[in-house]
């Protein structure tokens, strides 16, 4: 469903301030529960948003799915287990090539010597047939996570993966996360508590350090930022 950019412009408006459970109703109604799916790492954002999909009654309506690269921490997996049974949702995994034929094709441990191709590989072609058929996914990303997302909007046209893009959490900070979290008695990734603000795949995450950027632990030692699915 197309929208103008002035029509855009106003909707980006209108979710400045609205609370995420306003944000994914509307988006809804918006595009059609059908026509939207939510791509969760299920770090704290995820869970905080797979929260407001269940207390809007969304989350059995909305596809809820994870890229699964087969190399995210077992406490990421245990996660899944907890969530699915809290929650009674089944989370779609999509895969990547698998590893076997990504070492036989590439060479072994390819993150360290050509993470861009790793994550092409094992992220972006996941994803892009996760979104195939969609006019809008939702993510859990937010302005303060790092430089190249300060200026996110509730709502973007996502060029990269041609569909909207719904970002709920857009402008909350990270207290605001583990405040929520706390307040709902949530599960999350243990992983948090121990120096990973931000969880990816295991080669690629590393604990930050105090005062080091929210991102700063993944690719560490590289300019590497995004993996590719949202810049
Ligand atoms: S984060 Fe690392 S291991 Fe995961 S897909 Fe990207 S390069 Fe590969």
């Amino acid at each position: 469903m197309p929208l103008t950019s002035e029509e855009l412009k106003t909707w980006q408006a209108r979710w400045q301030n609205a609370s995420p459970e306003q944000i994914l109703e509307e988006s809804v109604e918006l595009f059609g529960a059908n026509k939207i799916a939510f791509a969760t790492a299920l770090g704290m954002e995820g869970i905080v948003i797979l929260h407001y999909l269940y207390r809007t009654g969304l989350h059995h309506a909305v596809e809820v799915f994870l890229l699964d690269t087969g190399l995210l921490f077992p406490e990421t997996y245990d996660l899944l287990r907890t969530v699915e049974a809290r929650w009674q949702i089944r989370i779609r995994r999509y895969e990547g090539l698998p590893l076997e034929q990504q070492r036989a094709l590439f060479g072994d441990r390819l993150w360290l010597r050509n993470p861009d191709m790793c994550c092409f590989l094992r992220k972006v072609l996941p994803l892009r047939r996760a979104l195939s058929g969609k006019d809008a996914w939702i993510t859990s990303i937010r302005r303060e996570q790092s430089p190249t997302r300060q200026h996110t909007e509730c709502i973007e046209w996502d060029a990269r993966n041609g569909l909207y893009k719904i970002n709920p959490l857009a402008y909350w900070t990270w207290d605001q996360v583990q405040a929520y979290v706390r307040e709902h008695d949530l599960p999350y990734n243990p992983l948090h508590d121990q120096g990973y603000p931000s969880i990816g795949c295991m080669p690629c995450t590393t604990p930050i350090r105090e005062g080091e950027d929210w991102r700063a632990g993944r690719w560490r030692g590289r300019a590497k930022l995004e993996c590719g699915i949202h810049q």
